[in-house]
């Protein structure tokens, strides 16, 4: 497993990297280790080497997952089905994908039950991409007055999944756009709504997100390298 060890350093390195570039610390930016497909032993290791937040993106596998990862701070950054809610109040520290008051309305409904408090981000879709899940940039309103009204909900902040693409320069003005959308939030005043983590790059451009103001980053192949399906 020593290529963890290696992709983990340079990883680092260009956080540190773009950090700097962005007058920002890397203490400032949190780095979500994507570990959909791995098993226990894989991510053990990265927790081992100072991962502190893993990432997956079916509630399925949190469950799987839960009892023989060691502790860690898990974070839901897949779409989250209404009825699948239950299995994670109170387990993640975060959901990164609620793209519908119905979601909020269950993550209350359970959180009550189990009297969790719990932070989520709003799913934005920026890019207006047909296929991606979230909410079109118009809608946040609704979501940050909504949650004010809730007891065991709280937005923390922003996320958006962006299309792959080779050059990141498309990419950059999705990110750029998003940004100024979520420091324009924090200086508003709403209930329940603390804007602390705009989440967003991948393996491909964490770096270019941080540049253009994620403090969140969730990147998966450049750590534990390709994804095998069966
Ligand atoms: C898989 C996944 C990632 C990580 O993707 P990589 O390209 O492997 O870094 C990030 N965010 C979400 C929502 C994902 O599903």
């Amino acid at each position: 497993m020593n290529f963890i060890y290696d992709n983990l350093n340079k990883v680092e390195e260009n956080i540190s990297k773009a950090a700097l570039r962005a007058g920002r610390k890397r203490e400032d930016i949190t780095l979500v280790a994507v570990t959909k497909t791995h098993g226990a032993d894989l991510i053990n290791e990265a927790i081992r080497l100072g991962i502190t937040d893993i990432g997956e993106n079916k509630v399925q596998e949190i469950m799987q997952k839960y009892d023989s990862v060691s502790r860690a701070n898990w974070h839901l950054i897949g779409h989250l089905q209404t009825n699948k809610v239950k299995y994670i109040v109170g387990k993640v520290k975060l959901i990164h994908s609620v793209d519908s008051i119905k979601l909020m309305d269950e993550i209350e409904r359970q959180g009550h039950k189990h009297n969790r408090v719990t932070e989520v981000l709003i799913q934005v879709n920026i890019s207006g991409e047909e296929t991606k899940f979230g909410i079109r940039p118009e809608e946040i309103e609704t979501y940050l007055e909504y949650v004010g009204k809730l007891s065991f909900v709280k937005i923390s902040g922003l996320m958006t999944i962006l299309p792959k693409v080779d050059e990141s320069v498309s990419n950059r003005l999705h990110f750029r756009n998003i940004n100024r959308i979520y420091v324009d939030i924090q200086s508003k005043k709403y209930d329940n709504v603390s804007m602390r983590y705009l989440s967003m790059g991948m393996s491909g451009d964490y770096e270019a997100a941080i540049e253009e103001g994620s403090n969140m980053v969730r990147v998966g192949s450049a750590i534990f390298g390709d994804r095998y399906y069966n």
